[in-house]
């Protein structure tokens, strides 16, 4: 990196991973601004914690993104800005293909017009489907299983036809079951409604829920609950940062799993939270939850062979110590 700050655009920079990622970029030497609706995100991070530039909007307001871009030196954008929830996809789909799809189509044009060419995405391991082989590599077959799944391959698809026609290089990052917080404790995980696992735990464990659903005891996993490969969020945020640098120098268009390779089940997640936590965590056993894959663990040698990316939290106990840190210090009334 030159000695001369760069300013990168973040979009979803409030959000829960993109906020962990503008921190990341700022402790490299970046500049940051911010993109972001505010639907999910949260002002108050942004504020008080991020201390960055934030711009209220949405990535399909393309007069919005002339301005920015033609207003600022913008060396590459982040794009984070995205509806995450799977199961709201099956039922509205259009929702997803709008924010997802033609968001970040608007956004591409309105970087190819400002000759702006490096991009760094925030993918899915849900665009693989049903895993024919574990650990997951990116080449394997990808055959994804909801609306939400198929907006980010299609994302991925419109990436490699920039490059071809425009030369818009791009880091794509396929993450994993991304979770914790950072160890500082002031961002972290703050979904509405939130379906994650490790938060609804800790939920649990905190006396704001009254206890926690396994979505399905009866899959040919060892304790008969699925089996998923948490990835700390920092971690997740580091490989942006390295994405961004491998792009300004001058690598080329590559998708990468982030993940740790270790599976837990969910009956084993619950129990590191309950050794983390010294809580007693009482549990419901339900039927399966549509759309689940029995185990999705994955292998991350390509990034850390080409980007050299080297996860810093790779246990579960730590990923859910930090979590936990934060839900006592943001919901801490309960
Ligand atoms: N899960 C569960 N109870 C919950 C939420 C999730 O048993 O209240 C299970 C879910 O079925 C999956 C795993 O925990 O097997 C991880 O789910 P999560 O929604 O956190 O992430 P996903 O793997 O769907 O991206």
């Amino acid at each position: 990196m030159s000695s001369e700050k760069q300013t990168v655009l973040v979009t979803g920079g409030a959000g829960y991973i993109g906020s962990h990622a503008v921190l990341a970029l700022k402790e490299s030497g970046y500049n940051v601004v911010i993109l972001d609706n505010l639907v999910y995100g949260h002002r108050d991070i942004v504020e008080n914690v991020l201390k960055v530039e934030l711009i209220v909007g949405d990535t399909t307001d393309r007069e919005l993104l002339d301005r920015l871009f033609a207003e600022r030196d913008i060396c590459a954008v982040m794009h984070f800005a995205a509806y995450i929830a799977v199961g709201e996809s099956v039922a509205e789909p259009g929702k997803y293909y709008q924010n997802n799809v033609h968001g970040t189509l608007t956004l591409l044009e309105a970087m190819i017009a400002a000759d702006i060419k490096r991009f760094v995405f925030s993918s899915t391991c849900a665009i693989y489907g049903v895993p024919k082989e574990i650990p997951l590599i990116e080449t394997h077959p990808k055959t994804p299983l909801s609306p939400y799944a198929s907006s980010k391959l299609m994302v991925e698809q419109i990436l490699a036809d920039f490059d071809i026609a425009y030369g818009l290089k791009s880091s794509i990052f396929r993450y994993f079951n991304a979770s914790g917080a950072h160890p500082n404790a002031q961002l972290g995980e703050d979904h509405s409604p939130e379906t994650h696992l490790i938060p609804l735990v800790l939920q649990a464990a905190m006396g704001r829920r009254d206890n926690i659903a396994i979505f399905g005891t009866d899959y040919d996993t060892p304790d008969g609950t699925c089996i998923r490969d948490y990835i700390h969020v920092c971690d997740l945020a580091s490989a942006h940062v390295l994405g961004l640098e491998y792009l300004i120098n001058g690598g080329e268009t590559e998708a990468f799993n982030l993940g740790n390779g270790n599976g837990f089940s969910v009956r084993e997640a619950i129990e590191v939270a309950k050794r983390v936590t010294n809580c007693e965590i009482a549990v419901v056993e339900k039927e399966r939850r549509p759309g689940d894959a029995t185990v999705l663990l994955g292998s991350a040698e390509k990034a850390k062979k080409l980007l050299g990316w080297n996860p810093k939290y790779p246990e579960l106990s730590d990923i859910i110590a930090h979590a936990w840190q934060w839900h006592q210090v943001r919901h801490g009334d309960a």
